[in-house]
């Protein structure tokens, strides 16, 4: 089959590999759409941003069938439509135990540190399947893996109506964020955002503004001029820029993944605001309630979707992403 491989050292290439065999307790999914993360990007910079274990077929959102089951699998019947937590929880660990399984210290993640779904076919542990509609177009279903991590953050940032919102980047977690909070009542949403393209989107799924960096500087005391009650950085290092956003008591989630960035962080207004900041990436007990959203059609993440593309322009896709001109990329194995 054909496979998005990472090698090491900025190395991705699409080539063939052998077809996946499920373990007593996997399955064995066709792929029927993947999206590409930030953190793929991540994971092929240099240096990367993001650990992993290579070789390693990437791709961690992604929707598929059900074709094969290992010998222990039960009540995960062949044909069923199913989305997949890419990180699957062991149970058993303290954080797990304690309520808090996206801090379980076993996670073996699919796309990054085990094969994911960049690929016609990809195995994954048969508890960390999640039923489907198949009536959800398979783009959508493919963005219910971020945003299960989505909801964990907003969840975190525990918004009430009518607060105001500052999110900090618009790719796709930054657009999830946005639709999320829209779709729980938030006030004034902002978002900030270099890229016009990306800018645009954040409108259509719920921002009232989305400002350039520059014009956020230039009107932000007009805009919130108590500050924001939640900001959201959702590109990973603009820590500094989210706690001057931030108005008293307010809440940040930091949520971008970028293991380079160590900006200096100018601590004591987060003392004298009483900031609370709260670190988020992954799903938290959230997948039942995104693909309640996505099968549900509650939140409007069509404009998202930047382009639908089969696995061999793979590098193409990634380019664009880079470049700031797309927010997500879906590949069809
Ligand atoms: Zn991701
Ligand atoms: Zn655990």
């Amino acid at each position: 089959m054909r496979a998005a491989v990472f090698e090491g050292e900025g190395r991705l290439v699409v080539r063939d590999v052998d077809d996946p065999l499920p373990g007593p307790d996997e399955v064995l999914l066709e792929v029927e759409a993947c999206g590409i993360c930030g953190s793929d990007v991540q994971i092929i910079n240099v240096p990367p941003g993001h650990p992993s274990t290579p070789p390693v077929v990437i791709g961690h959102e992604f929707v598929g069938w059900v074709r094969a089951v290992g010998d222990a699998v039960q009540g995960v019947p062949i044909g069923t439509r199913v989305v997949v937590d890419p990180d699957p929880k062991c149970g058993a660990c303290e954080p797990c135990r304690s309520g808090r399984p996206a801090n379980c210290v076993n996670i073996v993640a699919l796309g990054v540190h085990r094969d994911g779904a960049l690929a016609r076919f990809v195995t994954a542990p048969a508890d960390s399947v999640y039923r489907i509609d198949p009536g959800v177009p398979a783009e959508m279903a493919a963005l219910v893996e971020p945003l299960a991590c989505v909801v964990n953050g907003t969840n975190r940032a525990a918004i009430r109506p009518g607060e105001s919102v500052v999110v900090f980047g618009a790719g796709t977690i930054g657009c999830l964020f946005i639709a999320v909070f829209r779709a729980s009542g938030a006030g004034r949403i902002v978002a900030v955002e270099p890229s016009s393209v990306r800018a645009e989107v954040a409108r259509a799924v719920g921002a009232d503004l989305a400002l350039s960096p520059e014009d956020w500087a230039a009107r932000r005391g007009g805009l919130l001029p108590q500050g924001a009650d939640v900001v959201v950085d959702a590109v990973g290092s603009v820590l500094p820029q989210a706690i001057e956003a931030a108005g008293m008591g307010g809440r940040i989630v930091v949520f971008g993944m970028n293991g380079n960035a160590r900006p200096p962080v100018h601590q004591i207004e987060i003392v004298e605001k009483g900031l609370t900041i709260l670190g988020s990436y992954i799903s938290n007990f959230t997948f039942p309630a995104a693909i309640r959203l996505v099968e549900g059609g509650r939140l409007n993440l069509a404009p998202m979707i930047t382009a639908v593309i089969p696995i061999d322009e793979t590098l193409a896709g990634i380019d664009r992403l880079r470049s700031g001109e797309a927010v997500k990329v879906v590949i069809t194995p």
